[in-house]
């Protein structure tokens, strides 16, 4: 017999075999190895799907009788990642949380999609450093470099097409984390490459440098949560409101990194340009995110913002999270009274921020038991802007760790007691006094706040605590 004919015919039998076995339920289990929480918890975008308990032997396993082909993502705290299921999968994952990416492994029905984008993710957080690298290179060399890297993946996608396994859905979404992938970095690479050549301005491109731009999807539910894809939105929203800024916008110094107006700009192209509902509620709410987060403007500017962000964007899904948040910046601005929190002292007992403030010039800074390092550099800090000159009082604040362990890092760092609290209630606290990022700090005096937004590593803290800016401390 023809050897051709031989083969398609093994393929034939082999898929009836296949058909025979196949139902519609979804059955995904595993074994997790060191977990680090008793649950897996299954979401398909932010919406939960199902959780379960690790069994006295670390297993769990879910079963659907009925569950929509797509990419899924399963969370062990606090880590994730993906699993695409699709109907009559019987799929099992392996893993060890020591090196929970690279010693997961899917095996069974359905393992060769999970496999592959498994393989891409290791692959790209891999070549990373060295894409890095080439942001320095002219332009077309840079390209050539990118496609290279891109083609290499789309042929052993191509090569795992031809065997036969993968569902047209499957392969739209392996080629999707391919490509977005690495056009993520091409908008990325003005303004990298600006800063790696330390060149005064943006770097001319020939007209071919976009040409991917043509293909862009904007209304894809199916890749809504592909992170390559997100990722890939932001940076191109990213890239076109500066070069639109840049063009068309009339600022003052030519500055086009005004936050109050990129920002809003930025608000205005997504909300024109995407059309997917749910991809635009997370695109926007990033935008918010960055803006409220990092731009520390003004109370004026900030209810600007946030009642621009509500007109576009109507029925955001996120809009209480970042309603709340708006509301949690308002209320520490400068000369405000501190939210009324609490936190634990050394004896247990639960005491206000604005009680310990009292009658006091008062630095309030942040840490976790779990990040040693960060501790270790904070205290360092703190002992050096706490010196006889300064009339401050430096008060930590513990996020995150259990009370015994608190009391024992404590002790063996030999900080003094009476000026180490423990939040009780890390969520409270962080929606109370926005801790982000974890370096921030807040300077307050007498249960009102000075400065909600400073940062301990910060000159500007140094100069304040050792008294230089005196007269900028608000009295009242
Ligand atoms: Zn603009």
């Amino acid at each position: 017999m023809n050897k051709k004919l031989l083969y398609l015919l093994l393929i034939i039998l082999a898929s009836c075999g296949k058909g025979e076995k196949t139902s519609p339920d979804v059955y995904f289990a595993g074994e997790i190895v060191n977990p680090t929480s008793s649950y897996v918890v299954l979401y398909k975008g932010d919406n939960i799907i199902d959780s379960t308990k690790l069994d006295a032997e670390n297993r769990f396993s879910f079963r659907f009788d009925s569950i929509d082909d797509g990419l899924y993502h399963f969370n062990h705290a606090p880590e994730l990642q993906y699993v695409y299921l699709k109907k009559g999968d019987s799929l099992t994952i392996r893993l060890n949380t020591v090196a929970f990416d690279e010693s997961l492994i899917f095996s069974g029905v359905g393992e060769e999609i999970n496999n592959f984008l498994l393989d891409l993710f290791l692959a790209n957080e891999e070549e990373r450093p060295a894409i890095y690298s080439t942001f320095r290179l002219e332009p077309d060399v840079f390209i050539e470099k990118l496609d290279s890297l891109a083609d290499q993946k789309l042929s052993l996608l191509n090569a795992l097409t031809v065997e036969g396994n993968l569902t047209d859905k499957e392969v739209k979404i392996a080629k999707a984390s391919i490509l977005y992938e690495y056009d993520s970095f091409k908008e990325k690479y003005p303004f990298v490459h600006r800063k790696y050549t330390q060149d005064k301005k943006i770097k001319e491109l020939p007209a071919s440098f976009y040409d991917y731009r043509k293909n862009l999807d904007f209304n894809d539910n199916d890749l809504t949560y592909l992170r390559p894809y997100y990722n890939f939105m932001n940076n191109h929203f990213g890239n076109v409101t500066y070069m639109s800024c840049a063009s068309d916008c009339d600022l003052e110094n030519k500055k086009v990194k005004n936050h109050f107006h990129f920002n809003r700009h930025k608000l205005h192209l997504i909300d024109s340009i995407v059309i997917d509902k749910e991809l635009k509620d997370n695109l926007l709410r990033k935008v918010a995110f960055d803006y409220l987060l990092k731009a520390h403007d003004s109370e004026e500017n900030n209810e600007i913002f946030i009642e621009q962000f509500h007109e576009l964007s109507n029925n955001n899904r996120h809009n209480e999270e970042i309603d709340e948040l708006y509301e949690g910046i308002r209320n520490i601005q400068p000369k405000k009274t501190i939210p009324e929190v609490y936190v634990n002292n050394s004896e247990g007992e639960s005491v206000s921020l604005r009680d310990i403030s009292k009658g006091k010039k008062t630095v309030f800074y942040f840490w976790s038991g779990e990040d040693k390092r960060h501790f270790k550099e904070v205290n360092k800090r703190i002992a050096s802007l706490d010196n006889k000159k300064s009339k401050y009082q430096f008060i930590g604040i513990n996020i995150r760790t259990e009370e015994t362990s608190w009391k024992g890092i404590v002790q063996t760092a030999k900080l003094d007691p009476d000026t180490q609290f423990r939040s009780e209630n890390f969520e409270e606290l962080t929606k109370a006094l926005i801790i982000y990022p974890i370096n921030k700090c807040i300077i307050a005096e007498n249960g009102k706040i000075i400065n909600a937004f400073s940062n301990i590593f910060s000159n500007s803290l140094e100069k304040q605590v050792s008294g230089y800016n005196h007269n900028q401390i608000a009295k009242n």
